[in-house]
């Protein structure tokens, strides 16, 4: 269990996966449109993913899990998943801007949307 946390500011896409989630059950969007998790997505929820007890909207078979991903200076391009709490502590050490993303995953039918995201570390001055 990662015990990073959002801090106030995070943005919500609940709305967003509303409209989604609407969508696929209206026939508007196939599963298969939505319950696509990448390998490096589907790594993360294998390895170090937080559970939820939310259940998946689609399937209604599964709990979501919720992956989360950090970007920033110094961070690969496509992101660091931050996995353990070790990996959050690092993060919130780097002292540079760090822009994290969680995403909600069904680990049953890889249905995945972006949950929310936040920000936090220090702004380049004369930003
Ligand atoms: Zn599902």
């Amino acid at each position: 269990m990662v015990a990073i946390s959002a801090p106030t500011g995070a943005v919500s896409y609940r709305l967003a996966r509303e409209r989604v989630v609407s969508d696929v059950h209206a026939g508007r969007r196939t599963r298969a449109e939505v319950c696509d998790a990448q390998p490096e997505l589907r790594r993360v929820v294998e390895h170090g993913a937080t559970p939820t007890v939310d259940s998946c909207p689609i399937c209604d078979d599964a709990d979501l899990v919720l992956a989360t991903f950090a970007f920033g200076p110094g961070l690969p391009s496509g992101g660091r998943a931050v996995m353990t709490d070790d990996d959050a502590r690092r993060l919130r050490r780097r002292h540079r801007v760090t822009v994290c993303y969680v995403v909600e995953v069904c680990p049953d039918c890889w249905w995945n949307h972006l949950r929310e995201s936040f920000t936090f570390g220090e702004r380049p001055s004369g930003a």
